[in-house]
């Protein structure tokens, strides 16, 4: 299992990009893959267990901290 740290950015436009805004601190998505990543500003665990390339234009607002998160565009290959 690899822990990725995710990029803190700005809200994006509307519709621009799949937005996940979990009510709840912990995953948004919890899959089978091998990858899991972190909010790059308080270290919740935003997604859990997926595939890189699953979730290369998601953003996740953190519940815990409200910062919006993606994944780091350098990540390892699926
Ligand atoms: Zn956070």
């Amino acid at each position: 299992m690899a822990h990725q740290t995710m990029v803190v950015v700005d809200p994006p436009v509307h519709g621009a990009k799949s937005i996940l805004e979990p009510f709840f601190i912990g995953p948004a998505i919890k899959g089978i893959g091998r990858n899991s990543y972190r909010c790059g500003s308080c270290g919740t665990v935003l997604l859990e267990s997926v595939h890189n390339r699953d979730v290369l234009d998601v953003v996740v607002k953190c519940a815990r901290c409200g910062n919006c998160n993606e994944p780091p565009s350098d990540g390892d290959a699926p």
